[in-house]
C-alpha cells in the first residue's frame, strides 16, 4: 500500500483494536446479554402480517413518530421531554459525541465500564478519561468529582446498572455527579428491563441530564433500536447531527408492534430472566471456587480463583457454552468472566459445564 494507510488514516484510529465479536456458531450464547427467548407462533404470525403492509420502496418516517409515541407511553417518558431514536444506543453515543466534539474536549466515564464510550470518544477526536471504580465496583465519588473539576468534561456517561459489573451506583452519589458536571450527563439505562430503578422520572430536574436506553436487552437486539429522552433544547441539537432516516422502516414497524401487541410476551420473558438470574446467582454461589457479584442486569459477573479465568472460559467453550472473558481487560476484572442469564436449560448447561 506504499504507506497510504500510515499517511492518511488517523494514528489514533490505527492504534485501536476493532470491537471484537466472538464467533458463536454451535455454542450456547451467553456472551452478549441477549434475551434467549423467541416469540410464540401466533405473535410471530401477527408480526409477519403487519410487515406485509410495509412499503419498502418508501423512505421511513424520518422522526419515527408512531414508534416514538408508543415508546413515550410504555417507557413512561415524562411529559415535556423530547425523544431521539438511534440505530442501537451505540449510535446515540456517537451522535452525542459528534455534537460535542472539539479538540481538547473530554468524554468522562468510569472503569470498568462500557467500552464504546472510550472508542467513540476516540473516533470523534475527543480526549477520554476513565475514573476507576472501587474494588466493590461502587463509585469512587471523591475521585470522580475531582476528575470532573479537573477535566471539565463535555459529557459524562454512566451506565445504570453498569456493564460489565451489573451493579447500580448509589443514587445520591449520581445526583452529586450530575450537579457537579459542567456539561451533559448521560445515564445509560441499557439494562432497565431488569431493575426497578431509573433516572427517567428525574428528567427535567437537572438541566444537563438525559437518559439513554435500548430495546436490545429487552429482546430486540436484532432490530438495533436505542432511544434518548431529555430536555428538548439538547435533543434539538442532537437531531441535527442524526443522519436522515437512521431508523429503517422494518425496525420502526417491528418495534412498535413488539411494544404493543408483543408487550405481554416481552414482560413475561423479562420476569422469567429476572427469576433465572436469582436462581443462577444462588447456584453459582454454591459452586466452589466461584464468586458471583450481585446483579441488577441480565448477566452475572463472576470471579474465579486466581489464575483460573482463562481455563474456565475454555472449559465452558469445550462444554458448548460461550461466555465473555473479562480477565485482562481491566485490573479490577482480574480473574473475571461474565455470564448472560439464559433460559433455565441453558443455565443448567452452564452450571454443568462449570461443575
Ligand atoms: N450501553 C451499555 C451499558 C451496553 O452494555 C450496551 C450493549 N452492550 C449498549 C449501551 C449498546 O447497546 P445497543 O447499541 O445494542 O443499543
Amino acid at each position: 500500500m506504499n504507506g497510504l494507510i500510515e499517511r492518511w488514516v488517523r494514528p489514533e484510529i490505527r492504534a485501536l483494536a476493532a470491537y471484537h465479536v466472538q464467533e458463536a456458531s454451535g455454542l450456547i450464547k451467553l456472551d452478549a446479554m441477549e434475551n434467549p427467548y423467541g416469540w410464540p407462533e401466533a405473535l410471530q404470525q401477527a408480526w409477519l402480517e403487519r410487515l406485509r403492509q410495509v412499503e419498502v420502496n418508501r423512505y421511513p418516517d424520518p422522526e419515527g413518530r408512531e414508534l416514538t409515541a408508543v415508546l413515550r407511553r410504555v417507557m413512561d417518558i415524562p411529559e415535556g421531554m423530547a425523544v431521539l431514536l438511534g440505530n442501537g444506543s451505540d449510535e446515540i453515543i456517537q451522535i452525542i459525541a459528534l455534537t460535542l466534539a472539539r479538540p481538547g474536549r473530554t468524554v468522562l466515564s468510569v472503569e470498568p465500564g462500557f467500552v464504546m464510550y472510550r472508542m467513540i470518544a476516540t473516533f470523534c477526536g475527543m480526549d477520554y478519561v476513565g475514573v476507576p471504580l472501587r474494588a466493590d465496583f461502587s463509585l469512587d465519588l471523591a475521585a470522580l468529582l475531582d476528575a470532573i473539576e479537573r477535566h471539565q468534561p463535555a459529557v459524562v456517561f454512566l451506565a445504570y446498572p453498569n456493564n460489565p459489573t451489573g451493579n447500580l451506583f448509589d443514587e445520591g452519589e449520581l445526583e452529586q455527579v450530575i450537579q457537579a458536571a459542567p456539561g451533559l450527563v448521560v445515564i445509560d439505562e441499557a439494562y432497565s428491563p431488569f431493575t426497578d430503578h431509573s433516572f427517567m422520572g428525574r428528567l427535567g430536574h437537572f438541566p444537563n441530564l438525559v437518559v439513554m436506553r435500548t430495546l436490545s436487552k429487552l429482546g430486540l437486539a436484532g432490530l438495533r433500536l436505542g432511544y434518548l429522552a431529555g430536555p428538548p433544547a439538547w435533543l434539538a441539537e442532537f437531531h441535527k447531527v442524526r443522519l436522515p432516516y437512521n431508523i429503517n422502516v422494518l425496525t420502526q414497524v417491528t418495534a412498535a408492534f413488539a411494544l404493543t401487541q408483543g408487550w405481554p410476551v416481552l414482560q413475561e420473558q423479562t420476569t422469567a430472566i429476572r427469576a433465572e438470574r436469582a436462581r443462577l446467582f444462588q447456584a453459582l454461589q454454591a459452586l466452589p471456587g466461584l464468586t458471583p457479584f450481585p446483579s441488577e442486569a441480565n448477566f452475572i459477573l463472576v470471579r474465579t480463583e486466581p489464575g483460573r479465568a482463562e481455563q474456565t472460559f475454555e472449559q465452558l467453550k469445550a462444554g458448548g457454552v460461550l461466555v465473555k472473558k473479562l480477565h485482562g481487560s481491566h485490573p479490577l476484572l482480574e480473574d473475571c468472566l461474565r455470564f448472560t442469564v439464559g433460559t433455565p436449560e441453558e443455565n443448567e448447561r452452564l452450571l454443568n459445564a462449570l461443575a
